[in-house]
């Protein structure tokens, strides 16, 4: 048993190992792919679901990257890299979160601010961190949702948008305590929306959608009780709108999660998250892999999301 648990901690690390400076992809091999390639990006309102796996793959490749570590240091680097090949604005808003269980933490958030003639703001949003766990690399918890987002990124930042859009890639959702507790996770998203209704432009803020666990194949996603329910409604009926009434489905369920911050200063926000058994079954330990992603999961929620974004943009015209 205990020869069992220690030939898996190898694997594990092994696999997870990061990358070296002369740049070898190879790491994330030992967790192929198990399920079909992405739908083409022809049916899914251009929203590329294979350009989105590849991102939480080459997150996945840089290894363990909670708040403050070495490599979210390299999960920065990827994903502002990213960005800028896109041709998106970028912003680095560098904050420390002075109280955590383990002290003073550097963190950052990464803003992509699209700008329109538009005031009013739309903000899509995902935590890039993974918990600080060992072996832990966060494939399906902080990959999914930031391989969304960019790939959302590329779409956006070229297109001709009709409100202003932001993109919020948020440092320390996770704990650093190994369960939720009061106030020590969310770091970076207390931090955009604090710094948002200092600087007075949170009255802006006419949306806020959030992308967490966006990974599992046959995803179910469920109406978050705490999200507003005229934006949750319009997610749900666009995605009922594009077929997807077996995914996006009408129970609900109740999530603490990085919209909390801006739904407590006001701003309508929803949570999209796959929270169910199958994905608790190894949601925080070292199993959340690439082997779990569904590049056809990541296609169906950028394809929502996307859709949504002229309907936003009517309502708020
Ligand atoms: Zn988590």
């Amino acid at each position: 048993m205990l020869f069992a648990a220690l030939c898996f901690a190898c694997l594990a690390a092994c696999g997870h190992s990061s990358p070296s400076e002369s740049g070898a992809q190879g790491t994330s091999t030992p967790q192929a792919a198990t399920f079909p390639p992405a739908p083409a990006p022809e049916t899914t309102g251009g929203f590329d679901g294979a350009r989105a796996y590849k991102h939480v793959e080459q997150l996945v490749a840089i290894g363990p990257h909670p708040a403050g570590s070495e490599g979210i240091r390299r999960a920065q680097e990827y994903i502002v890299g990213q960005l800028k090949s896109f041709g998106c604005p970028v912003e680095e808003q560098d904050f420390h979160a002075t109280s955590t269980p383990v002290g003073d933490v550097a963190m950052k958030n990464i803003l992509v601010k699209i700008p329109s003639t538009n005031p009013n703001i739309l903000i899509f949003s995902s935590h890039y961190d993974t918990k600080r766990l060992d072996n832990f690399v966060g494939a399906n918890d902080g990959g999914s949702s930031t391989g969304v987002l960019l790939e959302l990124a590329r779409l956006l930042c070229v297109r001709k948008n009709a409100a202003t859009i932001w993109l919020a890639f948020f440092d320390g959702e996770e704990d650093f305590n190994l369960n939720w507790t009061n106030r020590d996770n969310t770091y970076g998203s207390r931090e955009l929306a604090a710094s948002l209704a200092l600087s007075g432009d949170l009255k802006r803020v006419k949306a806020m959608i959030l992308v967490d666990m966006v990974g599992p194949t046959n995803p179910i996603y469920r109406r978050e009780s705490n999200s507003t329910p005229w934006l949750t409604e319009l997610i749900w009926s666009t995605a009922a709108r594009l077929g997807y009434g077996k995914v996006f489905i009408n129970d609900s369920n109740a999530i603490e999660d990085d919209h909390l911050p801006f739904l407590q200063r006001n701003v309508p926000s929803a949570d999209v998250i796959d929270f169910e058994n199958s994905v608790l079954e190894y949601w925080h330990t070292p199993r959340d892999t690439l082997d779990k992603i569904d590049p056809r999961t990541l296609a169906i929620t950028g394809h929502v999301l996307i859709e949504c974004v002229p309907e936003l943009e009517k309502k708020f015209k």
